[in-house]
């Protein structure tokens, strides 16, 4: 099996990798229908994130069952499954309490950027799909596995309710599909902080209502500007640099939330600040595996089409230019078909 492989900075490879194999009998093997590269991939891409030693990449998924283990009781063989970026066993407390990306046996799932995919915990962690769908159902259904439940954590996090104003830092998929979350949850008013005539255009179909292209004291003030002087209810934060994160606490009005869906790499914060901005701050790796059921019936039922978030779509050979469309920002995501 031949899969990508990442091996430093902008050095991405395609190339000759072992064949997944169930190691435990609580895992599952998936022949992937599609997968995709994440900008959270970039990170270990632009060599912002170093790695130890060539790794294996990719982390979302879908596809039908082609073994299960023999402790597996639930995912049977020739089902279409989706499943989240951590495996989560979906019993243990913190599970319960919907966080399974905090599972106590989470175990990151990598590698997905490949035919076939070894899935721990596989009755945990994978979804059936009440029927193996359509192609066309494919690239909206991959969304559920990261992108989209990334966004509708973001927005949940961020108590968004019927009636809130919202304000959505970052333009990436996650943050478009923060958009599409935020309006399936009722928020009255949705501003999205962009400057790229593309992703603005797609913010505004997922139901943005107020573009800011302005960024850092300049964005803030903007967003003072819309709300009276007040601030936002609740700000999505999608990036993960400082001043995206500082942008997001200042743009909230007291008493206000923000959630921080992308992942931090250097953002430090004071604690004075913190403590007189009155926000409340709530983040993490989001427990897409939470969301699954709901947001895969949103896109079987046609409510959803997050999938439009793929604007590049390439065969797994040509993973290498999918990272380099979205690193240099010609395209927004890239889905891959092995
Ligand atoms: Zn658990």
């Amino acid at each position: 099996m031949r899969g990508a492989v990442l091996y430093g900075p902008k050095d991405l490879r395609f190339e000759e990798r072992e064949t997944p194999a169930i190691t435990k009998p609580t895992d599952a093997i998936v022949r992937l229908a599609a997968t995709c590269v994440c900008g959270s991939d970039l990170w270990p891409y632009r060599g912002i994130q170093p790695i130890a030693e060539p790794t294996p990449m990719g982390h979302e998924y879908c596809g039908i069952v082609e073994e299960v283990g023999s402790a597996v009781r639930t995912v049977k063989q020739g089902q279409f499954v989706i499943g989240s970026f951590f495996a989560s066993d979906n019993t243990c407390p913190h599970c319960n309490f919907g966080y399974q990306s905090s599972c106590q046996q989470r175990e990151f799932v990598g590698g997905a950027q490949a035919p076939l995919l070894c899935v721990p915990l596989a009755d945990g962690t994978l979804v059936p799909t009440p029927e193996v769908p359509s192609k066309e159902m494919i690239p909206s259904l991959l969304a559920t596995s990261d992108v989209l439940g990334t966004g509708w954590f973001a927005a949940t996090a961020a108590n968004v309710k019927p009636g809130t104003i919202v304000a959505v830092v970052g333009d990436g998929a996650v943050g478009l599909l923060g958009v599409l979350s935020a309006k399936q949850m009722g928020a009255e008013r949705i501003i999205t902080m962009s400057r790229h005539d593309k992703r603005q255009k797609l913010a505004l179909e997922f139901g943005a209502t107020d573009i800011v292209p302005e960024r850092g004291d300049e964005g803030v003030a903007r967003i003072k500007d819309l709300t009276k002087g007040v601030g936002a209810d609740a700000v999505l934060e999608c990036v993960g640099t400082q001043e995206s994160m500082m942008q997001a606490i200042r743009s909230t009005r007291p008493g206000g939330y923000v959630s921080y869906v992308g992942v931090p790499h250097g953002v430090g914060l004071k604690g004075e600040e913190l403590f007189f901005s009155h926000v409340h701050l709530h983040g993490g790796p989001a427990p897409a595996r939470r969301f699954l059921p709901k947001l895969i019936k949103l896109v079987l039922d046609g409510k959803v089409n997050p999938g439009k978030v793929f604007d590049l779509t390439l065969p797994l050979d040509q993973v290498a230019e999918g990272y380099r469309a979205m690193d240099e920002r010609r395209a927004i995501k890239a889905i891959l078909q092995p």
